[in-house]
């Protein structure tokens, strides 16, 4: 059992230090594996890679050696003075790894920068083949797609974004295909084209010469708990895209480097989307790295026009790109992405063997490793539980003091609920996934008889 977090903060006294709220945890010492260690010598399971990042799991000897390595040749080394081998090399084995025609890299230190790289070029490359009049990228809601002010314009989080509205354009927004919500008579296919013939009727609205993107995670992350749609949306997008000339951008900053089970998840589909943003499982923590990759066919004509109007000092840094490197090698060395989907099925019955004991468990989701359950009042009625109960923050507490770390959201859709992301390091083994729903139990156990569930 853990000592309680509050006794293990360091250090002790005020800090200067602060991040977006007052919440306090205790010191990380070090971390292994799925496991994390703070000051005192408890231990977490890392039940979400931490913000679903850490996909390889925690000090991997392979990545820390390949780092060491790069650390004695040079950690720096300005792009536009000199080219360095990782960045090269890291560009070549992540266009291996992409859809047909998807082979140019960009590299940013985050998933925001990345978005917002995805973003500059979509418009640059309409000025630079003459279609000015091309600026809208059409987003979804719910959504995340980062916390800077132009990922903030693409983002469907009221929360987020509200207090920054005067300092951007809002770009316009169409519901996620939030259907498992839908209590109506068609089939998941059916819903799956509807949610997607949304798309259409927004570009028509807008003036379809007037759209320039549709940004989508293919997988919901954070914003709507592990949402995956019927498959009959993803191919009706990319027709509707092609129809009007759009183009198809896709998050996959959480998806992406194999958690969903496939390197990207647009391979589940099958789909090409013109331009991807990855980050988080891609250098899985060891360091702050972000991608965008894109067709070669938008980024020559920019490079011709006079060049891309968008970079970062630490674009392509050598020590983040080694890590990087080193990550995506591990990931198809040990095929993490196949054990993410083996792993991923387990879990995912086992969270939903949760719904018999649960009444407030209403709907398990996800693919591979990127899960979620949603509780709620009522599963018929999928009616969410009163927010002051915060219900979701109230389980990650209980969680947390069984030693086990995930992360939580409330919202969804035009209402709200609270969803719980179980999303374990690709790593993750059978026997560890049995600790994980152990502690989960015995979680639910705590909130339902807290809340009289
Ligand atoms: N896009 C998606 C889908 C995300 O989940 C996130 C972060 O959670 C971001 C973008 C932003 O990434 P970062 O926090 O690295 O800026």
């Amino acid at each position: 059992m853990q000592t309680s977090p509050a006794a293990t903060v360091f250090p002790s006294g005020p800090s200067n230090l602060f991040y977006q709220s007052r919440l306090q945890r205790p010191t990380l010492d070090r971390a292994e594996g799925i496991y994390i260690w703070d000051r005192e010598g408890n231990r977490w399971i890392d039940g979400s890679s931490g913000a679903m990042v850490a996909n390889i799991g925690h000090s991997n000897p392979r990545v820390l050696a390949a780092m060491r390595a790069q650390m004695d040749r040079a950690t720096f080394g300005y792009r536009l003075h000199f080219a360095n081998e990782p960045a090269e090399r890291l560009a070549n084995l992540t266009a291996s790894l992409m859809p047909e025609g998807l082979d140019r890299v960009f590299f940013v230190s985050g998933g925001s920068e990345a978005v917002e790289s995805c973003l500059k070029l979509a418009r640059q490359w309409a000025v630079a083949t003459g279609q000015d009049s091309r600026w809208k990228v059409i987003a979804r809601h719910p959504s995340y797609h980062g916390s800077t002010l132009g990922a903030l314009a693409v983002t469907g989080y009221a929360p987020l974004s509200e207090p920054f509205a005067p300092m951007f354009t809002a770009m316009p927004k169409i519901p996620a295909p939030t259907c498992y919500l839908d209590r109506d008579n068609y089939t998941d296919a059916e819903r799956g084209l509807r949610y997607a013939e949304m798309l259409r009727e927004e570009i028509l609205a807008q003036g379809p010469d007037s759209v320039l993107a549709f940004i989508m995670e293919p997988v919901g992350g954070a914003s709507t708990g592990a949402l995956v749609a019927p498959d009959s949306y993803y191919a009706r997008i990319r027709e509707i895209c092609d129809e009007f000339g759009i183009l198809l951008i896709y998050d996959e900053v959480m998806t992406g480097a194999g958690r969903t089970g496939r390197f990207l998840a647009a391979e589940h589909w099958g789909i090409r989307p013109d331009i991807v943003a990855l980050s988080k499982g891609f250098a899985a923590g060891y360091a702050p790295l972000g991608a965008m990759v894109a067709a070669r066919r938008l980024v020559e004509p920019v490079l011709d026009a006079g060049g891309f109007m968008h970079g970062y000092t630490y674009a392509g840094n050598p020590l983040a790109c080694a890590a990087g490197l080193a990550v995506i090698r591990e990931i198809l060395d040990q095929d993490l992405t196949g054990n993410a989907g083996r792993m991923g099925a387990l879990l995912k019955a086992e969270m939903t063997a949760l719904m018999d004991r649960y009444p407030f468990v209403g709907d398990v989701r996800g693919k591979g490793l990127l899960l979620a359950f949603e509780m709620v009042a009522d599963r018929e009625t999928m009616t969410p539980l009163p927010r002051e109960w915060n219900a979701h923050a109230r389980l990650v507490e209980h969680a947390y003091a069984r030693g086990l770390v995930v992360y939580s959201r409330r919202t969804r859709g035009g209402i709200e609920g609270d969803h719980i992301l179980v999303c374990p390091p690709l790593i993750v083994t059978e026997p560890q996934i049995g600790e994980i729903m152990e502690r989960l139990v015995a979680s639910l156990d705590a909130l339902a008889a807290e809340l009289g569930l």
